[in-house]
């Protein structure tokens, strides 16, 4: 079977630390271009957007998109128009609406699409899913505590309207729970922390319900220093399920089950390749919608300003 030329939109962070490994080590794939307003990647043709990339590149089948999520929406609705699959780094846009409108589009054009979430891809997240669905889960804790300093250095976009702030993160906890519990879940109540001159949350607390009244809460803090933390804290009648470093690791009653290397943007690429070729999307809203939840309901409390 032929590879896919596949261009990169959004040469930042991501792109280069997870994306490029991720399709050099897969044979399915060819990276053909990169658009970036500014950062180039040696070896390939370079452009400034993706309209001049697809206009140089027509054999360009595929774009994934590594970009922050306010700019996602032209440029994933740009793609599709122009007959190319798409994949979506997380959050899939900067607003519900703005997916819906791709998953119209991508269904009416019969191309894939498909909106990532790498965390739910940890080794530990799908072995927790089956030893969670013969048991009786009584509570849920979050905690995801991280120092936005340390891994999201001068990203301004990220404090800005769209950039989600604190759920940045977080959202790759929300995308582990939506995957792992009985659903549905559903917003009880949420306090949001605004520094006093960022467009976005620092903090957040909210309460969930899960089906039978099961509590789900979750921590979520920017400004953690020293060991970070990634937990997913699970009590059963049937024991205790820790998930930790992000849902690489699972702890039963205390004992280490699965332990395994990161893998989670190499099962992405594996996962589009059937998607293209059977022209299918894979979108599941489930971690987006509790996060638009929080900032419809919740409660806003001015803190601090937030100065890198
Ligand atoms: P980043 O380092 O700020 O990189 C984003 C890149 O997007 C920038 O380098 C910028 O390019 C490019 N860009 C901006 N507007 C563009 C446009 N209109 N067309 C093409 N490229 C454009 O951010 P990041 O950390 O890689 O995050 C990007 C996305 O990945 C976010 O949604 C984030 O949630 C997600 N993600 C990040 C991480 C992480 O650890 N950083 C992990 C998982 C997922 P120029 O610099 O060339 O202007």
């Amino acid at each position: 079977m032929s590879t896919i030329k596949l261009a990169i939109i959004g040469m930042g962070k991501i792109a280069r630390d997870q994306h490029l490994p991720s399709l050099a080590a897969n044979s399915n794939y060819q990276l053909v271009a990169v658009a970036s307003p500014h950062n180039k990647l040696d070896g390939v043709p370079n452009y400034r957007d993706i309209e001049t990339l697809l206009r140089e590149q027509p054999q360009v089948e595929a774009v994934s998109i590594c970009t922050p999520p306010q700019v996602r929406y032209d440029i994933a609705r740009y793609a599709l128009e122009q007959n190319r699959h798409v994949m979506l780094e997380k959050p899939p846009g900067a607003t519900l609406n703005e997916v819906a409108a791709l998953v119209d589009l991508a269904q009416e054009k019969r191309l894939a699409l498909f909106a990532t979430w790498h965390s739910r891809e940890a080794s530990a997240v799908e072995p927790a899913r089956k030893w969670l669905g013969t048991r009786k889960i009584r509570s849920v804790l979050v905690t995801w505590k991280e120092d936005v300093r340390v891994w999201h250095p001068g990203q301004a976009w990220i404090w800005k309207a769209g950039g989600l702030g604190v759920f940045d993160p977080g959202i790759n906890a929300l995308s582990i729970i939506t995957r792992i519990l009985p659903q549905p879940l559903v917003l009880k109540d949420a306090e949001l922390s605004f520094p006093s001159n960022c467009e976005t949350p620092i903090a957040a607390n909210l309460m969930m319900q899960g089906p039978q009244g099961i509590p789900v809460r979750a921590e979520f803090d920017f400004l953690q220093t020293g060991p970070q933390t990634w937990d997913i804290d699970i009590e059963t009648d049937g024991g205790r399920l820790l998930l930790s470093k992000g849902g690489s690791v699972m702890h039963v009653d205390g004992k280490p089950v699965i332990q395994e290397p990161d893998s989670e943007y190499a099962s992405l690429y594996a996962h589009f390749v059937p998607l293209v070729r059977e022209r299918r999307l894979d979108v599941d809203l489930a971690a987006f919608r509790l996060v638009a939840d929080a900032f419809m309901c919740g409660r806003r409390v001015t803190v601090d300003p937030f100065i890198e």
